[in-house]
């Protein structure tokens, strides 16, 4: 018998890996904006049309690539965020797989123009489906733009699995809303169709929330502010009477990364517990500031789910932080519900 296993060619490795961490428009934002955090951006703003299947802009006034960082980029598992397997137990970064660029560019039409601040000259590449149609030295702006055109344009399947643009901008908005809420000393735009539906100064987290959120859901938030050594929980809560009998307004941070945790948010659930109307959902935003290496980023790849060291020690500390937050506002009832 003939010996019948190949590597598969970069291309198409890329491709698979696509698979896993862009899902849709969506997620080619949350990567590219990932990217221009990490680079130190004080300004990001988006541009997308047709709710980013046609066209997915994002452009930043951060460091900028060199033209060597330029063309590395798109190669998988490139970054310039870790150097060594034990770095991983430390990320202090956004990204740090170096797999977002070269997934993007397996699956679009991608021009990047890039230039660092201290440069006169940039870079300006163009790429599509993994291979390289143009680079070459350009004036543009200190910062990086990025424009991400046809998504899934050689991946029929994936293309056919997209929603209507409505449901895909809708997952837009929520990657930003995430995104901004744990930023909220970067000012970013977003801009539908030449649309603006967000044009975010630099603000504080209230002031965010306000903006995002409507002043209905922030006019009674409670702030939440606990130091201890293996956690600080910062944020805010909604007031019992304000809870939704639906999810929306429940946001977790860790390092200022958005995760999901039902295990936390039972905690949180709990410190409402009896004052609360009947099957509804407080809102809170709560902001996570822990030791980089006490927890695991490492186990998804679009990084939202994350493992803890001290998760009990910290589930504990939630609870108590919030019911004493409750207290303090006089929230929690007189009258004792048991008696
Ligand atoms: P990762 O973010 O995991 O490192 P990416 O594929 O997203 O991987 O990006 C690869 C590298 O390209 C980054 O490590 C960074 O050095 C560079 N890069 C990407 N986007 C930007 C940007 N907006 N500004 C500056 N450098 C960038
Ligand atoms: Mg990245």
């Amino acid at each position: 018998m003939p010996d019948i296993i190949q590597l598969l060619p970069d291309s198409v490795a890329n491709q698979i890996a696509a698979g896993e961490v862009i899902q849709r428009p969506a997620s080619v934002v949350k990567e590219l904006v990932e990217n221009a955090i990490d680079a130190g951006a004080s300004q990001i703003k988006i541009n997308l049309k047709d709710a980013g299947r046609t066209l997915i802009q994002v452009s930043d006034n951060g460091c900028g690539m060199s033209d060597t960082d330029a063309r590395m980029a798109f190669e998988r598992h490139a970054t310039s965020k870790i150097k060594e397997a034990n770095d991983l137990f430390e990320i202090r970064t956004m990204g740090f797989r170096g797999e977002a660029l070269a997934s993007i560019a397996a699956i679009a039409d991608v021009e990047l123009h890039t230039c660092q601040h201290d440069q006169e000259i940039g870079t300006f590449i163009h790429i599509n489906g993994s291979k390289v149609i143009k680079q070459e030295a350009t004036s543009c702006a200190c910062g990086t733009n990025f424009m991400v055109k046809n998504l899934f344009f050689n991946v029929p399947a994936r293309r056919k699995f997209l929603k209507a643009n409505s449901t895909e901008l809708k997952h837009v908005i929520t990657e930003v809303q995430r995104i901004a809420l744990a930023n909220s000393d970067i000012s970013f735009s977003l801009i539908h169709n030449q649309q603006t539906i967000y044009e975010l100064g630099q603000d504080n987290i209230r002031k965010r929330i306000g903006i995002l959120f409507g002043k209905n859901s922030t006019q009674n938030l409670i702030p939440v502010n606990t130091e201890t050594s293996l956690v600080n929980i910062t944020g805010y809560i909604g007031q019992p009477k304000h809870a939704r009998k639906t999810f929306g307004e429940q946001f977790f941070f860790v390092n200022k990364r958005y995760m999901r945790h039902s295990f936390f948010h039972k905690a949180v659930m709990q410190a409402y517990e009896k004052i609360l109307p009947p099957d509804s959902i407080p809102s809170y935003f709560l902001f996570f500031e822990v030791k980089p290496e006490s927890i695991d980023i490492n186990i998804h790849p679009t990084k939202t789910e994350i493992k803890f060291e001290s998760e009990s020690a910290i589930w504990q500390m939630i609870r108590a932080s919030v019911r004493e937050s409750l207290g303090r506002h006089n929230v929690v009832p007189s009258i004792d519900f048991d008696q």
